[in-house]
């Protein structure tokens, strides 16, 4: 599939569905990540769907976190640190509220 969901529509609102693309400077749709999520995806999809924007959005964030740092790539914590900035609007391990 390569056409955004309506879920994928409103979860990447400003690029149409797509992820967007980190070359770009204004959020520009990258066509080749489609989010195909549907309404019964976690709101902090990591791609288990299938979704490519979002399992891109998974590995940027585990990227940045450092989660692909030596060592073995634990997934486990790497998915609920992911979902933790999305409980508390932060960054992993904040405990401002
Ligand atoms: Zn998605
Ligand atoms: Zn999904």
């Amino acid at each position: 599939m390569n056409e955004p969901t309506a879920e994928g529509r409103r979860r990447y609102p400003h690029t149409h569905g797509y992820f967007p693309d980190p070359e770009q400077i204004e959020a520009a749709p990258d066509r080749e990540l489609p989010c195909t999520c549907t309404n019964g995806c976690p709101s902090r999809c990591a791609g288990e769907c299938g979704c490519k924007a979002c399992e891109q959005a998974f590995a940027e964030f585990c990227d940045v976190a450092g989660f692909y740092g030596p060592g073995e790539f634990d997934e486990a914590a790497a998915l609920s640190a992911y979902r933790e900035v999305h409980v508390h609007g932060g960054v992993p391990g904040g405990t401002d509220a």
